[in-house]
């Protein structure tokens, strides 16, 4: 029997990582002899995963949390995005060599895409300031967006993240603290929710004044595991056009799948196999 080629997703916890479903999914479609594996990794292992997966030849592997900065000492090449965001989300490994790549904002950026929502010349509203917002923020900066209103909890992540872009936009992102009912201004464009509000409770969401909300806005939600977050709902109720995070996850790893096997994934085949596990909340 042949090896397949391996690939698989290194974190703690990892367990329910939906790359998995997603990603198989996609190779098994094309008949590709792939697998992909989840693989739980102790924080003081890190290193020594990583020898195992170059021994045992893995062509690439995703990197959730908490090693998704950390990875970035052991990597050989790393793209300019991803240095840029300061952490790696795909690695492909060819001859022994780590490549280091970061596909979640631009994951983010082609759903947008899928919807025909432009980013260009356009203001943002991102409220967060973790690893996602700071992957998103990149790319929409790249990608042309005119400017970027961070709003988070803590004004230590913000005022960093604020300082971290402006570094390499300069003027182009402002910090304000995320205050219970803050009005999103309405010269927004888009507006973001990149933290981590309703992905554990499905109840949750971000305190903003959803009254601020114009229908002319376009609101997009970070959280993986919900297509119908509180969150969208609010921004629905006054007539937003909403964008899901789930399709954010579909399209990094999409990103992906390209990276490793130099072919493109079929979306339909992802998004249908997403729907299917229990993860997915409709
Ligand atoms: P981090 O831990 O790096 O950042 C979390 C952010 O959420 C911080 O800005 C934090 O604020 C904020 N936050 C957490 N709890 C609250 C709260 N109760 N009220 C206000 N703000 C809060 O996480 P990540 O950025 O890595 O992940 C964020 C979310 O994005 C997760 O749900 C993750 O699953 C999702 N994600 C989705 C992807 C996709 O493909 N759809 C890809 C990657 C991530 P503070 O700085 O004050 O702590």
């Amino acid at each position: 029997m042949y090896q397949k080629y391996l690939t698989g997703v290194i974190g703690d916890p990892v367990d329910n990582n939906p790359s998995a479903v997603i990603e198989q999914a996609a190779f098994d479609a094309m008949k590709l002899p792939w697998q992909y594996l989840i693989l739980q990794v102790k924080q003081e292992k890190l290193k020594d995963a990583i020898n195992g997966l170059k021994a045992l030849e893995f062509v690439g592997f995703n990197v959730t949390m908490p090693f998704k900065q950390e990875i970035i000492q052991y990597i050989n090449n790393i793209s300019h995005e991803a240095e840029i965001i300061g952490a790696v989300n795909t690695v492909s490994i060819n001859n022994g060599m780590l490549y280091g790549e970061n596909t979640d904002g631009k994951g983010f950026l082609m759903a947008l895409q899928n919807e025909k929502v432009s980013v260009l010349g356009k203001k943002i509203a991102l409220i967060g300031a973790g690893g996602a917002a700071r992957a998103i923020s990149v790319e929409l900066l790249l990608a042309g967006a005119k400017d970027i209103l961070i709003i988070n909890r803590s004004t230590e992540h913000g005022k960093k993240l604020e300082a971290d872009l402006n570094s390499y936009f300069p003027c182009k992102a402002h910090f304000c603290v995320f205050n219970k009912d803050i009005d999103i201004p309405n010269d927004i464009d888009i507006l973001v929710n990149a933290t981590s509000v309703g992905f554990e409770n499905p109840n949750e969401f971000p305190d903003i004044n959803y009254q601020s909300l114009q229908s002319k806005m376009v609101v997009c939600d970070v959280i993986p595991n919900n297509a119908n977050t509180m969150f969208l709902n609010k921004a629905k109720e006054k007539g937003c056009k909403t964008i899901s995070g789930t399709l954010m996850l579909i399209y990094q790893g999409a990103l992906s799948f390209n990276i490793w096997t130099g072919k493109k994934a079929n979306i339909n085949i992802m998004q249908n196999a997403l729907n299917n596990t229990l993860f997915y909340k409709k």
